[in-house]
């Protein structure tokens, strides 16, 4: 065991706590307001950053888009929409939720086809989606080049957040309800004893707590692998672009997934915002980068968008003529098979680790605060979600090689076409 999981004997106790949470990233600030919800009284979230959400929640597309392919998913994401649109009325903050539908593009007979059983999917789980006619995609879409698709569907209750705005409504409801945040505070190593989590050490000295639960984004795999477990998620760079405003796009327009291309498209701050998940992907590896390492420090995706607006323009002729305004890039952690990992470390009692968000970790953020909320109350996440569990891949975690290929596969193929 490394030296930096101290023994908690090894210190004076300074203050205690009922719920530790590492990271104020979107899943720490969902985690934190749906405890102090269900009435958690104790609950400090750590950041060592001097804001909230400032590694990879703000670079997001912030996508709420509820064709997934397993049940627990299409739950998640229902979720997600219901906690984000009453939000305002509950608590008084906005999480920014569009409601402007998403189009989902097919560019060969294979995807049609592929759509066909997502669609007949999507309606056993009460998800209004239909294909529409080409006339209606050009009216939600002017700027779309239809001689260059194939047909699509559109899923009318889709939306998109602004991810900083919706982590800050989390962060500002919880501490309405008691939970404090604790700003450059980084969390140095985990406090345990006889294999129960006691708390945390930090710059300024042991802060006790009776759970602990790690969402540290990129960042949590390295924070448990202290206590001899490996996580088994890969961070790996992915990235968007914003052009400049344009007055082509209409007041309400949907997010376009072209699956086709790995790419996705909506509007943002008057111009189109783009994303790409190429097929070379970049894995980081956080143990060779310097401590001080951080999401700002990920080169610029310049190529990489280059790439990807080579593939959309055809289809959007409109993006040759708009300039790039912003790039955005982060670390998404993936796991082998996509999903995320939720839930007790295991051997270590009242240690809860989430990560592997994939790239949906926006839209998932609702339940896995709720999960997590329940997990540490009731000892149980509320649904089954073994899904998640942190044990599904047995000892292969160990080989580094397989997660590194595994992890990557699943990226680049993000949006292939699905089988199941
Ligand atoms: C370009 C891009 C586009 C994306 N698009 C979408 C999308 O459309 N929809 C969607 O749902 N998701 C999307 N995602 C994924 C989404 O951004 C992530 O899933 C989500 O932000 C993960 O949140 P998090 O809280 O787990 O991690 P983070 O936001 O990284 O937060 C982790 C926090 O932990 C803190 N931390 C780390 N270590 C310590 C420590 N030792 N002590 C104290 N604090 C610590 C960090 O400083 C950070 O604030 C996208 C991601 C990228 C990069």
């Amino acid at each position: 065991m490394h030296q930096w999981v101290n023994k908690v004997s090894d210190f004076i106790m300074k203050k205690h706590y009922e719920v530790i949470i590492i990271g104020a990233g979107i899943w720490g600030l969902s985690t934190a307001y749906h405890l102090a919800k269900y009435g958690q009284k104790g609950v400090l979230v750590l950041e060592r950053n001097s804001d909230i959400a400032a590694e990879t929640t703000p670079q997001a597309a912030g996508l709420v888009g509820q064709i997934r392919s397993t049940d627990i998913m299409f739950q998640a994401i229902h979720y997600a929409l219901d906690l984000f649109s009453n939000f305002p009325k509950e608590t008084g903050y906005d999480t920014s939720l569009q409601q402007t539908g998403s189009l989902m593009i097919a560019l060969t007979p294979e995807r049609m086809d592929a759509y066909k059983k997502q669609i007949i999917k999507a309606k056993k789980n009460n998800i209004e989606a239909d294909f529409i006619s080409d006339g209606e995609i050009s009216k939600l879409v002017p700027s779309i080049n239809l001689s260059k698709i194939e047909g699509g569907f559109f899923v009318p209750n889709d939306g998109y957040v602004d991810p900083y705005e919706c982590a800050s409504a989390y962060a500002n409801a919880a501490k309405d309800l008691g939970v404090e945040i604790s700003f450059n505070t980084p969390v140095k190593g985990l406090c345990q004893e006889k294999n129960e989590i006691h708390g945390v050490e930090t710059n300024e000295g042991i802060i006790e707590s009776a759970n602990v639960i790690i969402t540290a984004g990129p960042w949590g795999a390295l924070l448990v692998k202290e206590t001899d477990t490996i996580s088994a998620v890969q961070p790996i760079r992915h990235q968007r672009a914003r052009t400049m405003p344009t007055d082509n796009i209409p007041d309400v327009h949907p997010v376009v997934r072209i699956p086709d291309l790995s790419c996705y498209l909506r509007p943002e701050k008057g111009g189109y915002l783009y994303g790409y998940f190429e097929p070379n992907p970049v894995s980081i590896d956080l143990e060779k980068m310097p401590a001080e390492f951080r999401t700002k420090d990920l080169e610029q995706p310049i190529t990489v968008m280059k790439d990807a607006k080579n593939r959309l323009s055809p289809i959007f002729p409109i993006l040759n003529d708009l300039d790039i305004t912003e790039y955005n890039r982060g670390m998404t952690t993936f796991s082998p098979d996509g999903a995320y990992m939720i839930g007790p470390v295991s051997g270590i009692d009242r240690l809860y680790l989430a990560t592997g968000c994939a790239a949906l970790g926006i839209a998932g953020s609702a339940a896995v605060g709720k999960w997590l909320s329940n997990w540490v109350m009731n000892g149980d996440p509320g649904e089954d979600i073994s899904d998640f569990s942190h044990e599904r891949f047995g000892d292969k975690v160990a080989d580094l090689e397989w997660l590194r290929r595994e992890t990557e596969d699943c990226y680049a193929n993000y949006y292939s076409i699905r089988t199941e």
